[in-house]
């Protein structure tokens, strides 16, 4: 019975909240088996066997924020802080390029200190020295004008985790100056600015329950993102959730490959913190459907400051020693670690798709056609 609704997924890339719910809850090992098996099938219609690599840059761990669940939220004051410079990160993308990276991911907290004009400075500077390289950032909510800048200035991709999609359920999660109304309306406006776009949620959060997961699925349906962020949640020491049980490889990995299902061509990670709650973490998560690795190209001496959670899987070894063994281990699995940007492939059909948030979004970049959406001033 079950099987039937991952056929139906896989057919129509959708389902209702009760069918989502009803997959989640109900499944099994064996059911796991089924939906990454086709999974991977829809994987490789649109990427073959690429696995696409994105060096990421955390070049501040200052927050002004106050998630209940991460290590860098402002209260926690045993945090040691930092900030790149602009030259640190320039340096950083020059050892990725080196390395065959075309994707740089400038990740940091919410750190007003990173003003826009700065912020556009740094985005210029990356595409002017690699002209061959995308710029992806996640930099959480900006207003509209912002994200509008740092698109001018020549960013090309923009990663924001909802979280969960579910209004009580983000109430427990964050204290009551953030809204989920409010990032929901940043992932819709980035994606109006012509950005190639990435959502994200945790697996196992606090409170979680498949109904919620079941929300995420309803909210990625409608935002059609292209890109999704999928880890399980980790608990970190100093925050309020620190007793709090980790989400599971299990559950993690069954939300991957559906998602895949769902959204066949999205840019799919898997992410550090899959391979922090198990060694084979990274792998499995390729074998369940994603096609993204993001090595840390941050300056070895910071990785260990930048903890959103426990025991981050993180090396202090040489960027050039780790993409080694990234594509041996790629390559023992069957795929391949690629030098490409690895932009977003359309879906090839596209089933109709009513918005349900009513609210709209410009009909999606095609690859290679992300300049001619700028202004000429780029
Ligand atoms: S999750 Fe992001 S916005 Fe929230 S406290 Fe951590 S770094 Fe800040």
């Amino acid at each position: 019975m079950l099987r039937s609704l991952v056929d139906k997924l896989e057919k129509e890339e959708r389902l209702s909240g009760a069918e989502f719910e009803r997959l989640i809850a109900g499944r099994t090992p064996e059911l796991a088996g089924y939906v990454f098996e086709k999974a991977r099938k829809a994987r490789e219609r649109y990427y073959g066997k690429k696995v696409f690599i994105r060096g990421l840059i955390e070049f501040t761990n200052y927050c002004r924020n106050n998630c209940l669940y991460c290590g860098l939220r402002r209260d926690n004051r045993a945090a040691e802080r930092y900030r790149l410079t602009e030259q640190e990160i320039l340096e950083c993308c020059a050892e990725g390029h080196a390395l065959g990276f075309r994707t740089f991911v400038l990740q940091g907290g919410e750190d007003p200190f990173f003003a826009d004009e700065l912020l556009c400075r740094i985005i210029r500077s990356i595409k002017k020295d690699f002209p061959d390289c995308a710029v992806t950032l996640s930099l959480g909510e900006r207003d509209a004008e912002s994200y509008q800048r740092f698109f001018d200035a020549g960013a090309d991709r923009y990663l924001l985790r909802h979280e969960t999609a579910d209004e009580e359920h983000y109430a427990r999660l964050h204290p009551p100056s953030q809204s989920p109304g409010e990032r929901k309306r940043c992932l819709f406006s980035l994606k109006d600015i012509g950005y190639q776009v990435g959502c994200g949620f945790m697996v196992g959060s606090p409170y979680q329950t498949p109904k919620h997961l079941a929300r995420d699925m309803l909210f990625m349906q409608d935002l059609e993102p292209h890109m999704v962020g999928i880890g399980p949640f980790i608990p970190h020491h100093a925050t309020p959730f620190a007793r709090e049980p980790a989400g599971t490889l299990e559950l993690t990995l069954f939300m991957l490959g559906l998602t895949r299902l769902m959204l066949p061509s999205v840019l799919l990670p898997s992410t550090t913190a899959l391979a922090t709650i198990d060694p084979k973490g990274r792998e499995l998560g390729i074998l369940a459907g994603a096609n993204v690795v993001m090595p840390n190209l941050s300056p070895p001496g910071v990785r260990e400051k930048y903890l959103l959670y426990d025991n981050k899987a993180t090396t202090g070894a040489e960027s050039a020693q780790a993409v080694r063994e990234l594509k041996e281990v790629m390559k023992a699995l069957g795929y391949s670690v690629v030098v490409d940007r690895g932009d977003f492939v359309p879906p090839k059909s596209q089933p109709e798709r009513p918005n349900e948030s009513g609210l709209k979004s410009q009909p999606e970049p095609q690859p290679g056609s992300q300049p001619e959406l700028r202004p000429k001033s780029s």
